[in-house]
Parts: C-alpha cells; sequence; structure tokens
C-alpha cells in the first residue's frame, strides 16, 4: 500500500516514498521474482489459481505523482497496479488532509493511466470516513463515486479503498451491495473480498523490512480470501 511517490521535506503522515527508494523497492521486488500487479488481475489470477509470483501493488488517493513519478518506473518494470481515486477531488489537491498539500491527478491524468493498462478504482467521493456516515452518504460515496470515475476512464470500476482504512462490518458490507467485486481494508478484523488486508511501504523500508512484511502479509492473508 503506497500513497506519494516523490521528493519531500516533511511527511507527518508517512504517506510518501521518495522516488529513489521506490525505484529500489521495485527493483527488490523484481530481484525476487515477484511481479506488480494491480488487485482486479491479482484476485482473478488467485481465483486461477496462479497468483505465484503477483504481488498487489495499491496507491490511495491519487495523487498527482503517481502519473510523474509511480508510472514511468512501474511502465519500465513491465509492473500494474492498481490507483484509488478520490471522485470527486480530481485536478484539485488532498484538502481532507492536515499535512502538506499535494495536487490530485486531473480526468486527464487519469485517462492516460487507465491507458498504460494502471487499474483505476475507487477512494469514495470526497475522503470521509465511512463509519462515520449515515446510510444515505455511505451509499452517495460508495456509488457516486464510481459512476464519475466509470465516466472519466470510459471502462468499469469494480474495486474500492475504504479512506483511511476504516470499515466496519457496515461498511464492508455496503461496498458489497453496492456492486464492487473487492475491497481494501488495511488491517480488517475478519479478511474477506470486500475487507482485504494490505501492507504498508513506507520510505524507511530498505530490503529487510520488505522482506519482513512479505512475509508477514502472506501469513495474514493465507487461506483467507
Ligand atoms: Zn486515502
Amino acid at each position: 500500500m503506497y500513497h506519494s511517490v516523490d521528493h519531500f521535506r516533511e511527511d507527518p503522515h508517512l504517506v510518501t516514498v521518495s522516488p529513489p527508494r521506490f525505484e529500489r523497492q521495485m527493483a527488490w521486488l523484481r530481484t525476487r521474482g515477484l511481479r506488480g500487479v494491480g488487485v482486479a488481475e491479482l484476485l482473478d489470477a488467485r481465483a486461477a489459481g496462479r497468483e505465484r509470483g503477483l504481488v498487489g501493488l495499491t496507491f490511495d488517493d491519487g495523487y498527482a505523482d503517481f502519473a510523474t513519478r509511480a508510472l514511468p518506473v512501474l511502465v519500465r518494470y513491465g509492473f500494474g497496479a492498481t490507483a484509488f481515486i478520490v471522485s470527486g477531488r480530481t485536478g484539485t489537491y488532498n484538502a481532507w488532509d492536515d499535512g502538506p498539500r499535494k495536487p490530485l491527478m486531473t480526468d486527464e491524468q487519469l485517462r492516460t493511466v487507465a491507458a498504460a493498462g494502471i487499474e483505476i478504482a475507487s477512494h469514495g467521493r470526497h475522503h470521509v470516513s465511512l463509519p462515520e456516515t449515515d446510510d444515505t452518504e455511505l451509499r452517495e460515496e460508495l456509488e457516486e463515486s464510481r459512476a464519475r470515475l466509470e465516466e472519466v476512464v470510459e471502462g468499469p470500476v469494480t474495486g474500492f479503498a475504504f479512506p483511511y482504512g476504516h470499515a466496519t462490518e457496515r461498511e464492508v458490507e455496503a461496498a458489497r451491495a453496492a456492486g464492487y467485486d473487492y475491497a481494501c481494508h488495511i488491517r480488517p478484523d475478519e479478511a474477506s473480498r470486500h475487507a482485504l488486508p494490505r501492507a504498508y511501504v513506507g520510505d524507511r523500508d530498505g530490503p529487510l523490512r520488505m522482506r519482513a512484511k512479505l512475509l508477514r502479509h502472506e501469513l495474514r492473508s493465507r487461506s483467507r480470501v
């Protein structure tokens, strides 16, 4: 689970990985015989019994640096990924965050990224913590974000990631009921197709920590979904 890939001075919420570090992390995956893919591709491969050697790469929030910094590296390595987009904020900045302002991808950039083979998925409309919403707002966050993103990329949007990784049973069930094929959580109490666990990767993660995280994630994910 990544967010932003960019040079930085301050990063209070630890959401940014520097471009050289990101490049080394991708190289590390390749050295281990792993290939980065989007979540939809990973789940399809799992269903077909051929997930070996694949690792899901996700990028939350839709930062513009995904298009300018992360994508060129991914393309060079032949990797895919899923970008979870805040549908009501494209072309603006991360107004929900009290950390440094970061620009978000425009609709045009989303189309470019999608054309490069990146899976575009939803991260809600406004990046609100869904357990705090009423039923109407919850449904709108789930359904309207998908409808808008499908319009932008002119294709199906089948995945969702819960903002802040906040989701109780109610939100997990709502994502399923809204017709999403899968949803990403961070550390769900109970993992499922609509509460997929993810491992945080940060700028401090060199080879040893990457290895530890990969092993821990494999243990967490095993035989659950
Ligand atoms: Zn987010």
